[in-house]
């Protein structure tokens, strides 16, 4: 926040000078934004759905792109070791089968309300290739924040049914810079109930070094769906992570409200008794 040394303005007009003088600095994965009211007024809400139709379309895809490079390949690999180009396509049919067997464990597990696969085969491991992966497909069909969204509900539903507990020490609460006056009070009011320490965060590098050097066994992060897609990318493999996104009512980086009940829902599930 950008701050000068003005004469003390009349009490009446200091919140507004506040608002006037709020510097909003981008997060690097919002650079592009035209400065436009952002879609649903920053509400990126969509239901899982979306999410497991654009994951099918990139599995889909990623094969179809790796078949189009070995039948590309194929005459040049054949010189080199004649049956080279049959392994690979052996290869190809059977790894695209096991992603496939793999999606639909996903799809039994979401929507069987029973996790069929251990975390590390599934919402810690692969899903969270697919979730990038399907980030990638999704901007090309300008749907990427729903598509985000959709993705973190899914893995937070996945995440949230393994009913861990950790100590109040070992859970740590971070929050990015962005969020508005009210939802850091409830943040705090939060973390002050339930004794667990809030970090503000205000680069995904910082929060990648609090967890460095505070070794927490368990996250509970805030971000904008963007942010939080590389977030659980760098981080949800080593460390048990639940991943709260904001709603962006004054567009990107600024004045971000969240979902107070969830949070403190997430926190007491994690430290209460
Ligand atoms: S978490 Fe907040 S500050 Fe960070 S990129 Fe998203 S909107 Fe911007």
């Amino acid at each position: 926040m950008a701050t000068s040394a003005p004469p003390a303005p009349p009490a009446a007009s200091r919140a507004q000078l506040i608002h006037i003088e709020t510097d909003r600095r981008l997060g690097h994965e919002w650079e592009e934004w035209s400065g436009a009211p952002l879609p649903g007024g920053g509400d990126f809400s969509a239901p899982p759905g979306l999410f497991f139709r654009f994951a099918a379309v990139t599995i889909a895809v990623a094969a179809a792109v790796v078949a189009a490079v070995v039948y590309l390949l194929a005459p040049r690999l054949a010189t080199l070791w004649a049956p080279l180009p049959t392994v690979l396509w052996l290869g190809l049919g059977a790894a695209v089968g096991l992603a496939w067997i793999w999606y639909g464990l996903l799809l039994a597990s979401f929507y069987g309300g029973t996790s069929l696969l251990p975390e590390r085969l599934l919402e810690r491991g692969p899903y969270l290739q697919l979730m990038n992966l399907t980030s990638q497909v999704a901007r090309a069909f300008h749907r990427r924040d729903w598509v985000e969204h959709a993705a973190i509900d899914v893995y937070n539903t996945l995440a949230v049914r393994r009913g861990r507990k950790v100590g109040k020490g070992e859970l740590l609460v971070l929050i990015p810079r962005c969020l508005s006056k009210q939802a850091i009070d409830g943040v705090l009011a939060i973390a002050g109930r339930y004794d667990v320490p809030v970090f503000v965060a205000t680069r995904g590098q910082l929060a990648r070094r609090v967890i460095r050097e505070r070794r927490p066994r368990a996250v509970v992060a805030v971000a904008c769906e963007r942010d939080m897609m590389t977030g659980l990318r760098d981080v949800a493999g080593k460390l048990p992570v639940l991943g709260l996104t904001m709603r962006l009512p004054n567009g990107p980086c600024r004045d971000a409200v969240l979902d107070l009940d969830v949070m403190e829902e997430w926190v007491r599930g994690w430290v209460g008794p």
